[in-house]
């Protein structure tokens, strides 16, 4: 481990804003849950066993993008292959993990949460849930990057849900409005059966957020956000 911890030092305090946000917001519940931020080839991610919703930059660890710790001195969390994963596939900004309660429960016994909102559509629309796996294992992060094809949000069965984004702030609403979405979904469903958006109603909110100049769906590049 070399000593590099003047570097990325804003991303590093980024990233503990974040976790104590996520915490407060009741999304990251004592040491379960990761957050990360990349910088080109560069990634500030949260230490395993650190308690998040007190997280400080120092316990942020800095690796590359092959996992090799390059600044900090704690260990990175268990789920870094499934962070790196995302960056290389996707190409994110940043990423959220949590074991936020209400998508967790969601994942219990769901295999999508529907588009039952629009602005669910800011993900990608329906939300998979990806196939058990172990925590920390190859095949979970094989399992979620398949269920983030085409979306910023997968529920990941009987573990919790992540985000990811260009930018953290994103990421971490992305986090938010998830949440909101499974609680939303479990008070309709102990209602009755929950209404999804069907895809003609999608399309128009999509024409509607283009000609109102709205940066809020998920189709659009990266590099084209923020111009709508
Ligand atoms: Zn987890």
């Amino acid at each position: 481990m070399t000593d590099s911890s003047s570097e990325l030092e804003p991303e590093r305090a980024a990233v503990a804003d974040a976790c104590r946000r996520l915490g407060a917001e009741g999304l990251l519940i004592g040491t379960a849950g990761n957050v990360s931020v990349r910088v080109e080839d560069r990634v500030a991610i949260t230490a395993t066993g650190a308690v998040l919703a007190e997280l400080t930059a120092d316990q942020v660890t800095l690796v590359d993008l092959d996992g090799k710790v390059v600044g900090g001195s704690l260990q990175p969390t268990s789920e870094l292959d499934l962070h790196l994963g995302v960056y290389r596939r996707y190409g994110s900004g940043a990423i959220v993990h949590t074991h936020a309660p209400m998508a967790t429960a969601l994942s219990l016994v769901l295999d999508e949460l529907p588009c039952i909102h629009y602005q669910l559509l800011t993900l990608g629309g329906t939300v998979r849930v990806a196939p058990y796996a172990t925590f920390g294992t190859p095949e979970l992060a094989e399992s979620v990057l398949d269920a983030l094809e085409g979306r910023s949000a997968a529920i990941m069965a009987n573990h919790g849900a992540v985000t990811h984004a260009p930018t953290l702030d994103k990421a971490v609403e992305h986090a938010l409005l998830l949440e909101w979405a499974c609680g939303v979904y479990q008070h309709a469903a102990a209602l009755g059966r929950p209404r999804a958006l069907d895809e003609r109603q999608q399309l128009a909110v999509i024409e509607a957020a283009i000609a109102r100049n709205y940066g809020t769906t998920h189709p659009v590049p990266p590099e084209q956000e923020g111009t709508r």
